[in-house]
């Protein structure tokens, strides 16, 4: 890790006394603020203002308890929280996460990180984030119902289009979201369209909205090897995870001629070297609700299925860690470049550990962050709420489209920004830079609030 410039020490001790014990939101400003010492530099009127503590402190914090009932009537008991972190370029926007991990520095540190996501999309968007500590696995339909309307009737109030608007995230997909929406709109007795992203078609959601986090990670990883020269044609490629941004991921590296020869879960992960069968894996994990092990036994005999291992042994020349975060480590990096990986890109938020980071970039493979690589879900999101304040609909080929445009956008602005601080092709912090400058600079126009 590099040292912080001595204007950003005194912050970063005090985010350490005040966020006690929340490690991955300790990991992730020490990520951003390690990437900001030309910029401290440069411009010395963000320090004179406090702009990176005021960033580094959340706007509101929100916990609540969530009771709901299973389905033999016994009462559980969840923490839920809302963490709306910075509205300095538009409401806040961020999804929600239901996993048994889920605390305060957790949502923490996503919502620090969507802040600067947002911000490179060049959508309108604040950064936030929410969850709860729920575990939606092995729960029936009903049940995810009941927790779902419990969630949201102490969330609806901090709610609104012009306030803060949830998506997904793990955990919270379709189904989630109609539930959600569902007490939204019978608490509030408002059809608001634009309070929630990630809905169905038919009821304001977007095309391409599933697809988006997934398909613009590779989108991203395309504009990498394109300014090498390269393209996905005949690479072998790791996925990691099989949820959404992984199966997605996955089907636009096969449209564009790689193959997917591996993915995983929280139980191992599978290796397949025809390549991954999406019809499958899709009736697996979205209709089957199953793990990567039904798929081995459902495909045949020549894929493996190696459980409680590291996804990161298999040889490749891409790697797309898009499950969790710090779930690839040093080790995990060193054997991926000692079997030549070319390029890693990340489409869950913080999959890399900062160690994994400086190891890939130590040796030369093509690194970028997740807030650069997989902002195209978020990006999507923002489309559909224009698409909602509009009350239009957009074909599948236009949402695409300005997917497609965002994440090359993105791709060019981390570059130039990387480049006009003398950092070469350094996309983290060329990422940070400039996500950061973008919400520091409106702050700083917003006067002290
Ligand atoms: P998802 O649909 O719930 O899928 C998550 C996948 O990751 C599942 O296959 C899950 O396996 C696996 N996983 C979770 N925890 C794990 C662990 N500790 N070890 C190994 N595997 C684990 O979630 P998602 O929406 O795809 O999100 C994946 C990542 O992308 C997250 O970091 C999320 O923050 C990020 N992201 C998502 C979006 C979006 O639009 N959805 C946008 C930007 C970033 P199990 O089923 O076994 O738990």
């Amino acid at each position: 890790m590099k040292s912080l410039h001595p204007a950003l020490t005194p912050v970063y001790d005090d985010v350490l006394r005040r966020n006690q014990g929340e490690l991955e939101f300790h990991q992730a400003v020490y990520e951003v603020l390690e990437s900001l010492s030309p910029v401290v530099t440069k411009r010395p009127e963000f320090v004179e203002a406090s702009i990176i503590e005021r960033i580094c402190e959340p706007e509101r914090q929100i916990i609540f308890r969530v009771p709901w009932t299973d389905d033999q009537n016994r009462v559980h008991i969840n923490r839920g929280f809302r963490v709306e972190f910075n509205s300095a370029l538009g409401p806040y926007k961020g999804g929600l996460r239901f996993h048994p991990s889920v605390y305060l520095g957790i949502v923490k540190f996503l919502g620090f990180e969507q802040i600067f996501k947002n911000a490179l999309t060049g959508m309108p968007i604040g950064g936030g984030k929410g969850g709860s500590d729920f575990d939606p696995k092995g729960r029936s339909d009903a049940e995810i119902m009941r927790f779902c309307q419990s969630f949201m009737t102490e969330l609806y109030r901090h709610l609104g289009e012009y306030t803060d608007v949830p998506a997904g995230d793990i955990g919270v997909g379709g189904r989630e979201i109609g539930y959600l929406f569902g007490q939204y709109k019978r608490i509030t007795n408002r059809y608001e369209s634009g309070v929630l992203t990630g809905k169905g078609f038919s009821w304001g959601g977007s095309q391409a909205r599933t697809e988006a986090t997934g398909y613009g990670t590779v989108f991203f990883a395309r504009e990498m090897l394109k300014a090498k020269g390269e393209t996905f044609e005949g690479k072998r490629v790791l996925v990691s995870g099989s949820g959404n941004v992984a199966i997605y991921a996955t089907e636009k590296v096969h449209q564009l001629g790689g193959t997917v020869v591996a993915m995983s879960d929280s139980s191992g992960y599978i290796v397949d070297e025809q390549g991954i069968d999406l019809d499958l894996m899709r009736e697996v994990k979205e209709v089957q609700r199953g793990r990567v092990a039904d798929y081995a036994a459902a495909r045949g005999a020549h894929v493996k299925f190696v459980a409680d291992g590291s996804i990161w042994d298999v040889p490749a020349d891409v790697a797309l860690p898009c499950a969790t975060q710090n779930e690839l480590d040093e080790v995990a990096a060193k054997t991926l470049i000692g079997n030549g990986v070319k390029l890693v890109a990340e489409g869950a938020n913080m999959p890399c550990t900062p160690t994994a980071v400086a190891a890939f970039q130590g040796a030369g493979v093509l690194f970028a962050p997740g807030k650069a690589a997989n902002a195209g879900g978020v990006a999507t999101s923002a489309l559909e709420m224009q698409q909602n304040a509009s009350r239009d609909k957009w074909s599948f080929e236009h949402t695409e489209a300005r997917l497609d445009k965002i994440m090359t956008g993105i791709h060019e602005l981390t570059l130039t920004t990387a480049d006009e601080y003398g950092l070469g092709a350094d996309y983290v912090a060329g990422a940070n830079i400039a996500g950061f400058t973008q919400v520091a600079d409106a702050m700083l126009a917003m006067g002290v609030i």
